[in-house]
């Protein structure tokens, strides 16, 4: 794994040599809370939750060690629908040899647009120990994968953190890349402090009306994410890649464009200028699909128009945003050059 991207090449063999230290010796965040002696008390900390579980603003307080189930429905072991090496996220975690991605079924937010509804709402996967979600981590590891990539992780985040500890003393070296839809409690994420080297919250909307209608009546959804990205932020920080532009740390949000402004787009970026660093990483995505139930609403029956795509970048831009994601600024590019063409 190599050092941080850290600019400029006019150093002297001293500074040289620093830097080349410094890039052998890094190391995940969850390996020097280990090495601190405290990554096995927060296992115990997370698993204590299952008790009475707390894990999501849900707040069910079913006790899943005994079997009850929540909003969430998931039972007590993580249920993995799949796992591998996946080239459809952003540039900087999938490199060359892709992001190790472990896809987690059950879901505490519930849209009703959802692109992975089998998944999420139906539960659909396989149900495993930790130790084998740990073997998994090992495996995407070995493929030569950048980070493991933990799509959906917020209901399962204890198995995670055992899984990890596990993976962990068998070789895990790799970025672990929490990967949700920031419907997460700040009282939760702070058991992740020094674990989890990478954040990509999906903003999903701006307006709880929006929130409770589509998300399943989630209409804190809005201040509930809003403070979990400034906690990230708190942690993580800014995205940082290594020399070969692989990510490494840091806070990347993605954020998906909706048809009639459901999204809340503008709302959203004048509040990342306004309460995160102005580099903050931002993906704008335009491949919104009616799925799932989405055509039972006529607000969002539709793919967005490209219009709605260039005036959400634009917003970014206006708000003083410098950190687009490289496949937002070429998508924009393409469609500005066609309509000035
Ligand atoms: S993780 Fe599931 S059971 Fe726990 S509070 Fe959230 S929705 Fe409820």
């Amino acid at each position: 794994m190599k050092g941080l991207l850290l600019g400029g090449s006019l150093f002297s063999p001293a500074v040289v040599l620093a830097k080349k230290k410094k890039e052998e010796i890094w190391i995940p965040a969850y390996e020097k809370l280990e090495n601190e002696g405290k990554l096995g008390k927060r296992v115990e900390q997370a698993y204590a939750l299952f008790e009475k579980c707390q894990l999501c603003p849900r707040m069910c307080g079913v006790n899943r060690q005994k079997g009850e189930r929540g909003f969430c429905r998931a039972p007590l072991r993580p249920v993995v629908f799949s796992h591998n090496p996946h080239f459809g996220e952003e540039m900087s975690v999938v490199g060359q040899n892709g992001s190790g991605t472990i896809f987690f079924s059950n879901c505490n937010l519930r849209c009703i647009f959802c692109q992975n509804w089998p998944i999420a709402h139906e539960g659909r996967g396989r149900e495993i120990r930790d130790e084998d979600l740990a073997d998994i981590m090992i495996h995407l590891q070995k493929l030569g994968c950048h980070n493991i990539n933990l799509v959906t992780p917020t209901h399962v985040m204890p198995n995670i953190l055992s899984a990890t500890r596990i993976a962990l003393k068998k070789g895990l070296r790799v970025p672990l890349f929490y990967n949700t839809s920031g419907y997460e409690r700040v009282e939760i994420l702070k058991i992740l402090d020094g674990i989890v080297d990478i954040y990509k919250p999906d903003i999903k909307y701006m307006d709880s009306d929006k929130a409770e209608k589509y998300s399943a009546g989630a209409s804190d959804y809005p201040e509930v994410v809003k403070k979990a990205v400034i906690e990230m932020n708190r942690q993580v920080g800014v995205h940082q890649m290594d020399r070969q532009g692989i990510a490494l740390r840091g806070v990347m949000i993605r954020h998906l464009v909706m048809p009639n402004r459901v999204a809340g787009t503008e709302k959203l970026v004048r509040w990342m200028a306004e309460h995160l660093p102005r580099n903050t990483y931002i993906n704008i995505m335009a491949q919104y699909r009616v799925e799932y139930r989405a055509y039972e609403h006529p607000e969002i029956a539709r793919g967005i128009t490209v219009e709605e795509f260039m005036e959400a970048v634009d917003w970014a831009r206006k708000y003083g945003l410098t950190n687009l994601d490289p496949q937002t600024k070429a998508l924009w590019n393409f469609y500005h050059q066609r309509r000035s063409g």
